[in-house]
C-alpha cells in the first residue's frame, strides 16, 4: 500500500518538475517571439506569413484553395442570412399589415 503511495507522490513530483520546465522555457521563448517581426498567421494552416499579404494565406496552394473555399461558402451563408432576415422583416410587415 505504502510503496504505491510512493510511486503516486514520486510520479507527480516528476509531473510538476516537468510542468515547470516547460512552463520556463515556454517563457524564455515567448520573449523571443515577443522581439520578432510583426507578422500574421496563414487563416488555413497558421504558417507565419508577411504582414501585407492579402488575402491572409501563405503560397501554398492547397490553403488558397481551402480559403476561397471557406470564402466561398461564408458568401452564401450570409446571403442566406440576409434572405432569412428579409422574410422574416416581410412578414412582419404584412401581419401588421393585416392586423391593422
Ligand atoms: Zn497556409
Amino acid at each position: 500500500m505504502s510503496s504505491r503511495k510512493e510511486t503516486i507522490l514520486k510520479a507527480a513530483k516528476r509531473t510538476a518538475k516537468q510542468a515547470h520546465a516547460a512552463a520556463s522555457s515556454r517563457g524564455s521563448r515567448k520573449l523571443g517571439r515577443f522581439n520578432a517581426e510583426p507578422h500574421r498567421h496563414c487563416v488555413v494552416c497558421w504558417k507565419p506569413i508577411p504582414l501585407d499579404s492579402d488575402p491572409a494565406i501563405c503560397v501554398d496552394e492547397g490553403c488558397e484553395k481551402m480559403h476561397s473555399r471557406r470564402e466561398k461558402s461564408r458568401k452564401r451563408f450570409s446571403v442566406l442570412l440576409y434572405l432569412g432576415v428579409a422574410i422574416f422583416i416581410g412578414m412582419l410587415v404584412i401581419q401588421l399589415m393585416a392586423g391593422v
